[in-house]
């Protein structure tokens, strides 16, 4: 399978020997497309309701703006993420929606996703697909955030997830789109070896699952192994992890069933010293259960 995708590439090197982003085969797009159009089970309506009772009253900001907030005081505030994982072009549907109606979120790129690119020893050659989606978020308003699979990805590469983060960041800022933040993602290796993307950074190690630690994994003959909580978040220059943020209302879609969820946990309390004062309202979905044309 990884063989037959990689045919569908078209991997375009520049005469000093650097890859250049690649495009995407329409092929490759529409076969995904497809794939995606079997999920969807929300439409734009059921979106514009659970955002409804925020329109007046709630400050619409992304994770990125608020980390930065000094202190909220009574301020209530909404906090849009999209974990777009594979469906990119309904993600860039709903971003255009969204900023049609003057709202804000943050979309998180998924590295191993199949539109992101294509490890090619330890570097990422791009797609100009992620070039292009990135940019237009940032022109939209909204904040491009890097949703983490990058333990995972050095379980089963050759990769040192430290340098490979770097290598990422400075990606982004080489396309003019600054990310400040990440967020993990929940792949099925995690749960296997009882461990979380966010356990790289020691802001976010966490004790529920064992605290730091060294976790190892065999992938295709070979046995790596990966200390966690060891490295700060910090000296990448980033500002947060998404699930750093306390929300006293959390919509959810994850799995596909939206529900709501009263005071989901945080780490710190950024701008809210008085967690008694304001109110975080956080919504978090997925792009691939919604159909958006
Ligand atoms: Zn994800």
């Amino acid at each position: 399978m990884k063989q037959m995708l990689d045919t569908l590439f078209r991997i375009v090197t520049n005469r000093k020997g650097s890859a250049e982003p690649y495009s995407l085969s329409s092929g490759q797009i529409s076969m995904n497309a497809a794939l995606f159009k079997r999920k969807k089970r929300y439409r734009p309506e059921d979106y514009d309701k659970l955002l409804s009772p925020y329109k007046r009253g709630h400050e619409n900001l992304t994770y990125a703006e608020y980390v930065k907030m000094r202190e909220i005081g009574d301020q209530k505030v909404l906090l849009i993420r999209h974990d777009i994982d594979h469906d990119y072009q309904t993600a860039l549907k709903i971003a255009e929606w969204e900023h049609r109606r003057g709202l804000k979120a943050t979309y998180c790129l998924l590295h191993t996703a199949w539109y992101y690119g294509h490890l090619d020893g330890s570097k990422i050659l791009h797609t100009q697909n992620l070039v292009d989606f990135a940019r237009r978020l940032h022109e939209l308003g909204h904040e491009v955030n890097f949703h983490n699979n990058l333990v995972v990805t050095a379980l089963n590469h050759d990769i040192d997830p430290v340098r490979f983060l770097s290598q990422e960041l400075e990606f982004f800022r080489s396309i003019g789109v600054p990310v400040t933040g990440t967020s993990t993602h929940g792949d099925s290796l995690c749960r296997k070896l009882n461990f979380r993307n966010w356990e790289l950074f020691k802001e976010c190690c966490d004790e529920r699952f064992g605290g730091p630690r060294t976790i190892s994994h065999r992938s295709s003959g070979k046995l790596r192994e990966i200390r966690l909580g060891e490295v700060s978040m910090f000296d990448f220059g980033l500002d947060y992890e998404g699930y750093d943020v306390m929300r006293d209302i959390y919509h959810t879609d994850s799995g596909g069933n939206l529900r709501t969820r009263k005071m989901a946990r945080g780490r710190r309390p950024f701008g809210r010293r008085d967690p008694e004062k304001g109110e975080i309202v956080g919504v978090l979905t997925h792009p691939v259960w919604w159909d958006f044309g």
